[in-house]
């Protein structure tokens, strides 16, 4: 059913065909972790939630992939925390931008940025450093699913937290990220608007959240978690 769905918005422009390379590597971690949350993603997801709720300009950024694959969710979440939207592609055209806003206010979106550019992110050169001052450019905390290591790191170099949400716990982006979350992004955007639900107004649970988190722990515990599962299969009973 999604991989019919992702062909068909190649078909239509709103993914390129990358993408589709992308979301088969996000397939097999998936298939790793047991096409499920596992318990590191989850602590990572509430995680999230609570730098959400602190922040002063929070953005939720959005590609093709991710708009193909969770529109509603991405935009429930965005209005639940809130917080602003905008788009930021790879293979950037006007064309593809409209296409994309378009699709994202057909689901619900409004105010979604991103095709008026008006600021760069440092030290990257694709287009996909093309970005606006309200939005990425001026944001404290970032949610970035789907995303290449290289604007992740650009993201991170300008001191924002960035909240990743890529099931490969080894990627350059998980690596580098504030809060990685290896998860579906159906999965993950749910788990973190219900989240933002349960811990607003509890200040001293978002701080002590905030406090006790650790990304690199959550790496290993989602590595620990994959090899384990996988060798489970072998033990002597
Ligand atoms: P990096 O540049 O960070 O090392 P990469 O080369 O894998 O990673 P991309 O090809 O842009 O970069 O990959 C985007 C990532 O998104 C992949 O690592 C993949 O695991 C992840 N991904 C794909 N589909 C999904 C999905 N549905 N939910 C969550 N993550 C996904």
């Amino acid at each position: 059913m999604v991989r019919e769905h992702l062909a068909e918005m190649v078909d239509q422009g709103l993914v390129t065909p990358t993408g589709l390379i992308s979301h088969g590597r996000g397939e097999a971690f998936d298939y790793l972790m047991g096409e499920r949350t596992i318990p590191p993603a989850l602590e990572a997801e509430r995680a999230a939630a609570a730098f959400l709720l602190r922040a002063k300009k929070p953005i939720v950024c959005v590609n093709g992939n991710s708009i193909a694959l969770e529109p509603k969710g991405l935009i429930a979440l965005a209005k639940c925390i809130p917080a602003k939207m905008e788009v930021n592609i790879f293979h950037r055209t006007e064309e593809r931008m409209r296409m994309l806003i378009e699709y994202m206010e057909s689901q619900g979106a409004d105010g979604i940025l991103g095709r008026d550019p008006d600021a760069r992110i440092p030290n990257l050169t694709s287009d996909r450093a093309l970005c606006t001052k309200e939005g990425i450019f001026d944001s404290d905390v970032i949610v970035v699913p789907i995303e290449d290591g290289d604007r992740a790191e650009a993201l991170i170099a300008m001191g924002k937290i960035v909240i990743s949400i890529d099931l490969n716990p080894l990627s350059r982006t998980s690596k580098v990220a504030s809060v990685p979350i290896s998860d579906e992004i159906s999965r993950a955007v749910e788990n973190i608007a219900r989240f933002v639900g349960e811990l607003r107004g509890k200040d001293d649970e978002i701080d002590s959240i905030i406090k006790h988190f650790s990304a690199v722990r959550t790496r290993r515990d989602t590595i620990g978690y994959i090899c384990d599962s996988l060798m489970s299969e072998f033990k002597e009973n």
